[in-house]
């Protein structure tokens, strides 16, 4: 039967660093994936996350075994307080339920197993409304549990800002009650946030369309430096009483990419039965996932929960989380600097004004594929570049490079 299996193309994002990978060099400069790098252009093992790595390697008691079907409830509850805070009156209220995850991969893909579930209107499935353009991975993991897509406008590409005008009008033709995925903050791959009072009037709109809000949320205090500053969409939505879903994820803000140490919240409504659908919920996330991976992995979450219950290794972690979102707002400041010295034609103001692990940089496929082939440098097709592959030594060279392809 295999006999008729086509065969799939490559992801394009792997096949581009296995291009990086394959280049010899010396001037290669790989601003293709999504991961931290210091200025050496090497991962870093967060400080705190080392220490609690010892904690646990000193730990006469730590074994391998299972965790419960729900995960780590000792990482869980934190990771709870940190994305609603912790005074949030849907925790006090018990109407909050979390599931750990295989990362932020697997809490969209848990939620959207959840939606394709239980979310039908006259047994059809809702339609999820993407932002355009946004993490290619949404695509696949909502067509796989059989959720129809649509987008919604998003990216200006005069103004290289937010499409605020076409995202509205897009949200308020939509059918009521549709899914809308929404990028809590650092917009992969725009690096474009709305503001706060942009975020206001897009609660507004869904509010009044009964949309259901499903928020992406994989750079928490990993943007701004900021914890509460970074989740501020979402806790205006579950103030203003949204029932929703949140995809959590630790890859970025710990450095844990390879751990997958994530988390799955839902939310209701207030509401004198919120507590107990929050109980019947639970019960049905916790047989969807006994069926996809039984219980999660287990070291991530510790190391994660190690941190986050305490204290003093807490206040580390938000020192350890400015000093990668300050390096990746110098490298902003810096680029933007050279190309203006270097009087490149166009607009750079787009480059400080985005925000978090990624800048849209308005690159044409064809420069993008002349810095590949010509300078070495490896992009996305859609220009987008990684942040946090610059560095004092390679801002220049990379700065050189645009101003060349850019004039040609
Ligand atoms: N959502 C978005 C928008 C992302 O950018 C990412 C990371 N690339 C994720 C989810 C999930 O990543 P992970 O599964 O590694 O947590």
């Amino acid at each position: 039967p295999a006999e008729a299996v086509p065969q799939a193309p490559e992801d394009p994002l792997f096949g581009l660093m296995r291009a990086y990978r394959a280049d010899e060099s010396p001037d290669k400069v790989d601003l293709g994936i999504g991961a931290y790098r210091d200025n050496t252009a090497k991962p870093w093992v967060l400080p705190v996350v080392k220490k609690a790595d010892e904690i646990l390697r000193n730990d006469p008691e730590l074994n391998h075994e299972y965790l419960p079907i729900a995960g780590l409830a000792s990482f869980t509850t934190k990771a709870c307080e940190l994305i609603l805070g912790g005074a949030s009156p849907a925790i006090s209220e018990k109407r909050v339920t979390s599931v750990q995850t295989i990362s932020g991969t697997g809490a969209v893909h848990l939620g959207a197993l959840f939606l394709a579930r239980f979310y039908k209107i006259h047994g059809a499935n809702r339609t999820v409304y993407l932002s355009n353009p946004t993490w290619a991975n949404h695509n696949q993991i909502f067509t796989n549990v059989g959720i129809p897509i649509a987008t919604y406008p998003y990216f200006d590409k005069q103004t290289k800002g937010l499409d605020f005008e076409g995202m509205k009008k897009t949200l308020a033709d939509a059918p009521e009650r549709s899914i809308i995925l929404l990028h809590a903050c650092a917009h992969n791959p725009t690096g474009v946030d709305p503001t706060p009072e942009q975020w206001r009037e897009i609660a507004g709109l869904m509010r009044a369309k009964k949309h259901f809000p499903f928020f992406d949320c994989a750079y928490q205090g990993f943007a701004s430096g900021d914890l509460e500053r970074d989740a501020a969409a979402i806790h205006y939505f579950v103030e203003q009483g949204f029932e929703l879903v949140i995809a959590q994820s630790f890859a970025k803000n710990f450095g844990l990419y390879g751990e997958r140490a994530g988390c799955f919240h839902f939310v209701a409504s207030p509401s004198s039965d919120a507590s107990e659908i929050t109980t019947r919920v639970a019960s049905q996330l916790a047989i969807l996932q006994r069926s996809e991976i039984s219980n999660p992995p287990i070291y991530g979450a510790r190391i994660a929960s190690t941190v986050l219950n305490d204290k003093a290794l807490f206040a580390e972690w938000q020192e350890n989380l400015r000093t990668m979102s300050g390096r990746i707002i110098d490298m902003r400041k810096a680029l933007r600097a050279r190309l203006e010295e270097l009087g490149t034609p166009g607009t750079w103001n787009h480059i400080t004004d985005q925000i978090g692990m990624f800048s849209f940089t308005g690159l044409s496929e064809a420069q993008v594929m002349k810095l590949r082939e010509e300078f070495h440098v490896y992009m996305t097709k859609n220009g987008r570049i990684s942040m946090a592959g610059l560095n004092t030594r390679n801002v220049d060279y990379f700065a050189k490079a645009v101003d060349k392809v850019v004039r040609e």
